[in-house]
């Protein structure tokens, strides 16, 4: 069987773990990525179960290791700064991870982690700034036409080009809605210069109207700020949309009274060159082929950051979907309905968030507030959270990698 042209639109995590498995395979990988250079920006996210499992699959577990965040747990705090309750992360080595999983890194860690590995295969090519316009499709190929006026054809185009996928909206039915589901919560997160009072135990605020603020850091110099909002106003879907500066006003308008060290943050909000907002949602979607037209990663089931397993579904998706191509080359179809077959059990159990946990856990009154740090500190004493981690079952739902003898792992 002649090795297959694949084209991956999108050079996030899904899209590069990808190339990572079908370049070892023999296959051709093109991946195009709209920003016009890598984008191995983000936040912290974190790998867990079936996420940790696969980065040791990969052969890439010491590479990951090398750049973990060290990050013991987190804290709850008052609006005067005073810890009032504690999570650690489970380090016993059994059980499940706690709120902090023990496998925290930078996303852009992870971007750059996964193109080192595969930008010098003679099989992989990354173009930068540019994507796909537009695409056609036969029985057996798939003719892209590209934002720089070329065009291509290819034995299967995947859409990894994350939550709001133009390849997806391209396999839709025309006029479908976006498959959002909307959880009514907005965060918007940046760097500012880390202070000597920022440890490396997270910290975690709750003010009145549903509002939280994390305070985290990952280097010697830099801190994160995370705002959440829990606010199922329609009108807010637009602000991920505007002007960074009109997203910013925004920001800090709703947060400006909420206490503790808003003003620091509102004030390295404004000179932060690290400013990322978006709406929480989830993609849930019956769709994710349509004949040689396929999709993975956040553009197929995003599970939001709630969920703590975004870029576990990445990781697990693309070696998913790389074994069944490896294993069908010749039967492109069967490869997809067993990736769908195979991976949404997995899927179903990640995004299976129980939206009630908001409105118990971002609390819009004083008095929801009070509560909530009653109980956290109760439990936290009583170390509920620790050992219901420690005696929880590892696998989440109990769903095993499928096993694909043909991808080989990197060293
Ligand atoms: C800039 C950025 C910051 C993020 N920060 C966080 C974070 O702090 N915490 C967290 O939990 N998750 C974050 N995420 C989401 C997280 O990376 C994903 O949930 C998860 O890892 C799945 O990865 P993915 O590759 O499917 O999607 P993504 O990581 O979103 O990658 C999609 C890639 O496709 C590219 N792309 C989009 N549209 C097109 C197009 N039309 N043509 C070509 N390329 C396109 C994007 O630029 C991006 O590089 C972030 C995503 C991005 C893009």
């Amino acid at each position: 069987m002649a090795p297959l042209k694949i084209l991956i639109c999108g050079g996030g995590i899904a899209g590069p773990a990808l190339a990572f498995w079908l370049a070892r395979s023999g296959h051709h990988v093109v991946i195009v990525e709209r920003h016009p250079a890598l984008r191995a920006t983000g936040a912290q996210v974190d790998l867990r179960e079936q996420g940790i499992d696969m980065v040791k699959k990969m052969g890439l577990d010491e590479t990951f290791r090398s750049k973990l965040v060290d990050e013991t747990g987190f804290a709850l705090v008052d609006s005067e700064g005073r810890i009032r309750a504690t999570v650690l992360a489970n380090r016993s080595g059994r059980g499940a991870q706690s709120f902090t999983s023990e496998y925290e890194i930078m996303r852009g860690d992870v971007v750059r982690i996964l193109y080192d590995e595969t930008k010098d295969a003679e099989n992989v090519e990354y173009v930068f700034g540019k994507t796909v316009e537009s695409f056609e499709q036969d029985g057996d190929n798939v003719v892209a036409r590209f934002s720089d006026g070329s065009s291509d054809r290819f034995d299967i185009l995947v859409g990894a080009d994350g939550q709001g996928s133009r390849i997806r909206r391209a396999i839709l039915p025309p006029n479908t809605p976006e498959p959002y589901r909307r959880l009514g919560i907005y965060i918007a997160y940046w760097f500012i210069p880390r202070t000597a009072e920022d440890t490396i135990l997270r910290r975690t605020y709750l003010a009145p109207g549903g509002r939280m603020v994390f305070r985290r850091s990952h280097n010697p110099t830099e801190t994160q700020v995370y705002f959440f909002l829990r606010d199922d106003n329609p009108e807010f879907q637009s602000i991920p949309r505007a002007s960074v500066e009109k997203q910013k006003e925004f920001w800090a308008e709703k947060f400006k009274d909420a206490g503790w060290q808003m003003n620091r943050f509102i004030e390295g909000m404004k000179t932060t060159e690290n400013f990322y907002c978006q709406e929480v949602v989830q993609v849930i979607t019956d769709t994710w082929s349509k004949g040689r037209v396929v999709l993975l990663g956040d553009a197929a089931h995003c599970a939001s950051p709630f969920s703590g397993m975004g870029t576990t579904g990445a990781l697990i998706g693309a070696y998913v979907l790389a074994g069944e191509i490896v294993q069908n080359p010749d039967n492109i179809p069967k490869a997809f309905a067993n990736y769908d077959k195979k991976l949404r059990p997995f899927v179903d159990t990640i995004q299976n968030i129980r939206t009630e946990m908001f409105q118990l856990g971002m609390p819009k009154s004083w008095w929801g507030i009070k509560i909530f740090y009653f109980v956290a500190w109760l439990l936290c004493l009583l170390r509920i959270p620790t050992l219901v981690a420690m005696f929880s079952k590892g696998e989440r739902g109990g769903w095993k990698i499928p096993d694909y003898p043909e991808l080989k792992p990197a060293r």
